[in-house]
């Protein structure tokens, strides 16, 4: 949080910000340090181009927002009271009463115009970038956070590769992995598609039962102190298909050739485009069918986005998942995602003990 705050000030004074309003779960978090975000009730917090920090929450929020933070200044309202008002007056108490003020990009539209009827004297101008640019690369605490992240999200393969048996439904297998998980203390729910329902990326789980022959996905996504893991594996059921065998290794050699290129300068589209090129190339190209992937850290779907039209340019410290894809419909779907870390001279795989191949299945 402090060293968010720090760049976020910096952030601010290049843009000439007086201040910028927090309002996102996920900025509420990192800037903060809380959980606490608004429902029907605001709850919010601003961050001065003096470095001042605040929040404001229902007077009853305040002890639990207190609990997960050092904030010196906690401004709390009554249930009859205006909670807009209350933020006007909490950043005249830090000095900003005019000037402009930024706001979080995942604002309310209703709440956005309560602070700009609450703030007459300040222009509100989107904070989007700000916001964004501090949490695009991460500290090095933060990816130790994300290591810590893999080695728990690593867990729920290691549950998870002893159940896999013909029969068992996914339903029956998510629940399974779900309830081992709940017993070390891991909240786990993955996604589990089989057969056909695997070449569906999003398919929620159903009844149908593993059968031989079939490919199996396995999404899971974990968190740990915040910040987010998500994994995918294929399994096999018996032996694949000679042509799900062969979609396995290229979305393979997709993922290695993603990883082999994947260094600060290379631009975000490129690194989509050179792991389609493998699938394209291997005949697969229509039926890879999503992005390459997309950063994660403490949300999981956050900037930047690995996918075409994106010309950002990777940096040192940006998070992503790579996570290249065959979906035939009606016969199988096949997936490999890892979490990666770019470095000035190509990335770190946070990857434990978990291996690319969790069968042997796709080889034979
Ligand atoms: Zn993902």
């Amino acid at each position: 949080v402090r060293d968010h705050v720090a760049r976020l000030v910096d952030e601010m004074r290049l843009a000439d910000v007086a201040a910028t309003i927090v309002f996102h779960t996920s900025n509420m978090l990192a800037f903060l340090g809380t959980t606490h975000s608004s429902s029907d009730r605001l709850v919010c917090g601003a961050v001065t181009r003096a470095g001042a920090l605040l929040a404001v929450c229902p007077a009853f929020e305040r002890p639990g927002i207190a609990e997960q933070t050092s904030l010196p200044a906690i401004h709390t309202w009554e249930e009859h009271e205006d909670p807009y008002a209350r933020l006007a007056e909490a950043l005249a108490t830090t000095g900003v009463r005019g000037g402009r003020i930024a706001t979080d990009g995942r604002t309310w539209l209703d709440a956005h115009a309560r602070f700009a009827a609450a703030l007459r004297g300040c222009t509100l101008v989107p904070g989007e970038a700000l916001l964004g640019a501090v949490r695009l690369c991460k500290t090095a605490a933060e990816i130790e956070l994300m290591r810590q992240a893999q080695r728990r999200g690593e867990r729920v393969y290691a549950i998870l590769r002893d159940l896999v048996r013909p029969g068992v439904t996914e339903r029956g297998l998510r629940d399974e992995v779900s309830e081992r998980c709940a017993a070390e203390g891991l909240s786990a729910s993955p996604m589990i598609q089989t057969g056909p329902n695997a070449a569906v990326p999003h398919h929620d789980v159903d009844d149908s039962p593993l059968q031989p022959g079939h490919t199996l996905v396995v999404d899971s996504v974990t968190s740990t102190a915040g910040y987010i893991n998500d994994l995918t594996r294929t399994y096999a059921v018996g032996t694949p298909s000679p042509r799900a065998r062969e979609a396995y290794r290229v979305v393979r050699a997709a993922q290695a050739a993603a990883i082999a290129a994947a260094r600060a300068g290379v631009v975000c589209e490129q690194l989509d485009a050179l792991a389609r090129q493998v699938i394209t190339d291997a005949g697969f190209g229509p039926f890879f069918i999503h992005r390459l992937g997309h950063g994660l850290g403490i949300e999981c779907h956050e900037p930047p986005y690995l996918v075409r039209g994106n010309a950002l340019a990777l940096r040192p410290g940006m998070c992503m998942t790579i996570e290249p894809g065959i979906y035939v419909p009606g016969e199988f779907g096949i997936r490999i995602e890892d979490d990666v870390v770019i470095t000035e001279s190509g990335c770190e795989v946070l990857r434990h003990e978990l291996p690319t191949d969790v069968t042997d299945a796709f080889e034979r």
